[in-house]
């Protein structure tokens, strides 16, 4: 970006204002018709090859309302303890955009399916924070511009603008966060932390992949800032579309310094949506906002009312799966891990590989070694996520029983691990095909030993003279003999037992 913008120093702003915060997250959600018609919502199709009169917008033409979109949006309500309205309407959000054949959005205005929520994220020193949540609506997606002809794929400077409608009408739930205030100098972590956290309960109700760097979910970051010591809120800017947990930190942060900038010189910030740059972590003017009435917002006359049955609001709760935060906590106690060791499992997206590999009967111990180190190691080589890796916790599971049982060491265990990864077949089949077994043997073992203590005769001398530390030459010479497939803590005892040492 060639834009330059003042900035403060983030102490110095903190050191005179108190930033308060909305958030705004959307999420696609996982149906498989869009959700006011029948058109499918799979990724990869030709342009507008999904797409009917309906989301189109073509005269005439009706929309009815996707049940799973709404029984989406009561569960992501009720995970976000949220009430469920007994009766609510679509309502038609007016503007023209090319993206948007129709020239009204289907959202929900006054009368959202869920209010009056929160939502509690751990921060990283463990503490608690709650965020508010004033409402989740239902609404859908916009279609896809894309501008031809220009250098940076914006709209300056294009010869032509290409048009996809294939996403238009995705259902997308809305969930706006009330005023955060009271976060202080943690304003930036706790939005991370809260699409964080809201992005692990979506995955857990199993309504949506929540994936951000696929547009599955993005931020609308909200900040103003206002003089230590005062109740009103300053005016706000809104950074649009934001796709990652780092760049909603990054532009609560910037925007905390860039207002700060404006206003400790006696400027004035105009309300108005930036966008946010990834190169340089900075924002940049959109437009100026539009007032809820401008959007001339009116009930959708085309759509029935929603009004859930309360035993099938009931039934809903009913089913609620064990929210996340709950869940880590317990499986925290259960292993007997550090909160910054289960940040880290769950950074790595380790947590349930591992849950499942424990399930599939390795100790929690085990499992969490091999995820976390040879399978994160080799991901990380691939750039690939862990649930991507061509291995399956059965699988892990049945080299950690291995191990377990003195037939792997960890060294021929991850030559096992190598071979699955590379489709030669199930951990057995690698054993026996690349020929690892533990060599225990005793016979063959203490012959190995016996011929290390040979060709070492000056080595051995040191040992018998006291030096044990040094049977680790000895120890190393048995194991390149054996191709690495002794248990190397019997081979030491042997080598002392032949010298005649105690260990
Ligand atoms: P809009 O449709 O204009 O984006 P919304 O009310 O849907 O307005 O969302 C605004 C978001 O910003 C909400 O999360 C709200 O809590 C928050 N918010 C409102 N006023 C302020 C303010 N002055 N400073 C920071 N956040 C604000
Ligand atoms: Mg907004
Ligand atoms: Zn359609």
């Amino acid at each position: 970006m060639t834009v330059t913008t003042d900035l403060v120093s983030y102490e110095d702003a903190l050191a005179s204002y108190d930033p308060v915060m909305g958030l705004e997250v959307h999420v696609e959600l996982g149906t498989r018709t869009k959700m006011f018609c029948g058109c499918s919502t799979a990724l990869g199709a030709d342009a507008n090859a999904q797409t009917c009169p309906t989301c189109l917008g073509l005269p005439g033409s009706l929309p009815v309302v996707n049940a799973t979109g709404v029984e989406s949006a009561i569960k992501i309500g009720l995970a976000l303890n949220c009430e469920i309205a007994e009766w609510c309407r679509f309502a038609r959000k007016n503007y023209f955009y090319p993206d948007m054949p129709k020239n009204f959005q289907t959202s929900q205005y006054d009368e959202p399916i869920a209010f009056n929520g929160y939502l509690d994220v751990q921060l990283e020193d463990g503490e608690v924070f709650r965020v508010e949540i004033e409402r989740a609506h239902m609404e859908e997606d916009t279609g896809k511009s894309t501008h031809v002809g220009g250098a940076t794929g914006r709209i300056h400077g294009a010869s032509h603008s290409l048009l996809d409608y294939n996403r238009a009408g995705i259902p997308l739930i809305e969930i706006v966060t009330k005023p955060i205030e009271g976060a202080g100098e943690r304003a930036p972590e706790v939005a991370k932390a809260y699409v964080a956290e809201l992005r692990e309960v979506i995955r857990s109700l199993d309504v949506s992949e929540a994936r951000m760097d696929k547009g599955q979910m993005r931020c609308d970051v909200n900040l103003s800032l206002r003089p230590n010591g005062t109740e009103e809120f300053g005016t706000r800017s809104e950074t649009k579309n934001v796709n990652s947990l780092r760049s909603v930190e990054r532009a609560a942060r910037f925007e905390i310094q860039r207002h700060a900038a404006v206003l400790s010189s006696g400027g004035t910030i105009v309300q108005e949506t930036r966008h946010f740059h990834e190169d340089d972590g900075s924002t940049t003017s959109g437009r100026i906002k539009d007032n809820a009435e401008d959007y001339r917002y009116f009930p959708e006359p085309d759509l029935v009312p929603v009004a859930p049955a309360r035993e099938w609001v009931e039934e809903l709760r009913a089913g609620l799966p064990e929210m996340p935060r709950v869940r880590r906590n317990r499986l925290r106690e259960q292993w007997g891990v550090t909160e910054h060791d289960m940040q880290s499992m769950l950074n790595a997206g380790a947590v349930d590989p591992i849950v499942a590999t424990i399930d599939a009967g390795a100790p929690a111990d085990q499992a969490r070694k091999w995820w976390m180190g040879e399978l994160a190691r080799h991901a990380n080589e691939q750039g690939k996520a862990l649930d991507e890796m061509p291995i399956t916790p059965v699988q892990v599971a049945r080299v950690a029983e291995l191990v377990a049982a003195g037939d792997l060491n960890d060294k021929l265990a991850r030559q096992v691990i190598e071979g699955v990864l590379a489709g030669e077949g199930d951990p057995d089949k690698v054993v026996e095909k690349r020929g690892l077994k533990v060599v225990s043997d005793e016979g063959a073992l203490t012959a190995a030993v016996e011929e290390a203590i040979a060709g070492n005769q000056a080595i051995a001398d040191k040992i018998r003279g006291g030096k044990v530390a040094a049977a680790g030459a000895l120890v190393g010479a048995v194991m390149k003999a054996t191709r690495g497939q002794a248990d190397a803590a019997r081979v030491k005892e042997l080598i002392l037992e032949k010298l005649g040492v105690e260990g």
